[in-house]
């Protein structure tokens, strides 16, 4: 079912910034990934350790492809994202593999490749939600835990793994494991700041947009071109508060806003405006449609059943924008269309079709004969 909370969170989401970065910061990484592969094999040239010689160049075509696929947005950050990961975390285990097997009793500890396992840790946290994020890391630490300990067990066995090594290898899980930790505070932080980012545009009564967020979605609109505005005001509604108390003249605002919603189809948009007043923005939509819009919002509330109140009507100003009109302008004529509705009684729509100094009475939408006139009679 539609909900405005949920159509906000979508346009919210799709709007995210969030998403936009993931794409650039994947964009930057891919090549600095590239050139440190490259970097790898540079250093080893001309003897390759037998890994790097097949998952080195492995790992720069995978960087290579995807980076063209991000490029040109046919994969999105998330799948990118989780490829490069998946492909990054195999070489990083099948690395610590070999180190155990050939380092570690060696020398007594890890080598200095062991430092970009953290890397991946900070890319899960990028790519993904903190829960998945939390699983996908999770799931990379206990699989080097596994092969550290197996290896160190076997090492150990073969008397190969004093006390250095040992610390070294605690050191670098308990860093991950702290590491790990960090990042999930720090993405828990992100999405409420991502939960109050939505909240700050929600209308916490009616569960609408809000007239922060209306705004904005006007000043986009009229950006497109053509745009219809429809404000609406709930008629008498001090009496409703006065007879019936507060507590149900909120219900009736909530009640009056799921009505409205409910006859509305994108983009057309319903905003909390304030008080007992609501906007609707209709981008691309002409006097003729918007004002279909408005009678049918007015229709549908004076039709239905409030409880406790049973009868609630509403008067709605129509304008549509006129070539070049600024925001204010286009809201001003909006309403001295909604005074005229009221002053002719209420329950009815009325459209000013000029500037608002201008405005002709006689241009209407009477709720009693539904017709919908435009122009003089
Ligand atoms: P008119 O038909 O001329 O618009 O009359 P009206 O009584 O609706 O207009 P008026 O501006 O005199 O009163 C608006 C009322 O709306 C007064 C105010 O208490 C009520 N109101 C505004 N916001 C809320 C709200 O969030 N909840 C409740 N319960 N009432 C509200
Ligand atoms: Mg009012
Ligand atoms: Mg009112």
């Amino acid at each position: 079912m539609f909900s405005p909370l949920n159509d906000l969170r979508d346009a919210q989401a799709a709007r995210d910034p969030w998403n936009e970065l993931r794409r650039r910061v994947l964009l930057t990484a891919m090549p600095a990934l590239i050139l440190a592969c490259l970097g790898a094999l540079a250093i080893q040239y001309p003897v390759f350790d037998p890994l790097d010689r097949v998952a080195l160049p492995a790992l720069i075509t995978l960087f290579l492809t995807l980076f063209v696929l991000t490029w040109r947005r046919q994969a999105s950050a998330d799948v990118a994202g989780g490829v490069a990961y998946a492909g990054a975390a195999l070489y990083f285990l099948l690395s610590i593999n070999e180190q155990f097997r050939w380092y570690v009793g060696k020398y007594q500890h890890l080598n200095e490749a062991t430092y970009w396992f953290s890397a991946l840790y900070c890319v899960a946290f990028l790519t993904w939600t903190t829960r998945t994020a939390l699983l996908v890391s999770g799931f990379t630490f206990f699989a080097a835990l596994v092969v550290g300990g197996v290896n160190g067990v076997l090492l150990a066995g073969r008397g190969e793994f004093g006390i250095r090594a040992f610390a070294f290898v605690l050191q670098f899980y308990l860093s991950s494991f702290a590491l790990i930790a960090l990042l999930t505070s720090f993405s828990h932080i992100r999405q409420r700041l991502a939960e109050t980012r939505i909240m700050a545009y929600a209308d916490f009564l009616t569960g609408l947009p809000n007239r922060r967020y209306g705004e904005e979605l006007l000043a986009q609109a009229l950006g497109r071109g053509r745009v219809g505005v429809v404000l609406m005001d709930a008629d008498h509604f001090k009496r409703v508060n006065d007879l019936y108390g507060h507590h149900v003249g909120d219900a009736v605002l909530r009640d009056l806003a799921q009505v409205v919603t409910a006859t509305l189809r994108p983009p057309a948009r319903l905003v909390r405006w304030g008080g007992e007043e609501f906007l609707i923005v209709a981008p691309g939509a002409d006097t003729v449609t918007t004002l279909r819009i408005a009678e049918d919002a007015r229709a549908a509330v004076a039709a239905h059943d409030f409880e406790d109140v049973r009868r609630v009507t509403l008067s709605a100003g129509v304008a549509t924008r006129l070539h070049e009109e600024s925001a204010s302008d286009l809201l001003r004529r909006a309403d001295t269309a909604l005074y005229a509705a009221k002053h002719a009684g209420r329950d009815r729509v009325r459209v000013c079709e000029m500037h608002a100094d201008a405005f002709v009475p006689d241009t209407r939408t009477d709720a009693e004969s539904g017709a919908l006139t435009v122009g003089a009679d």
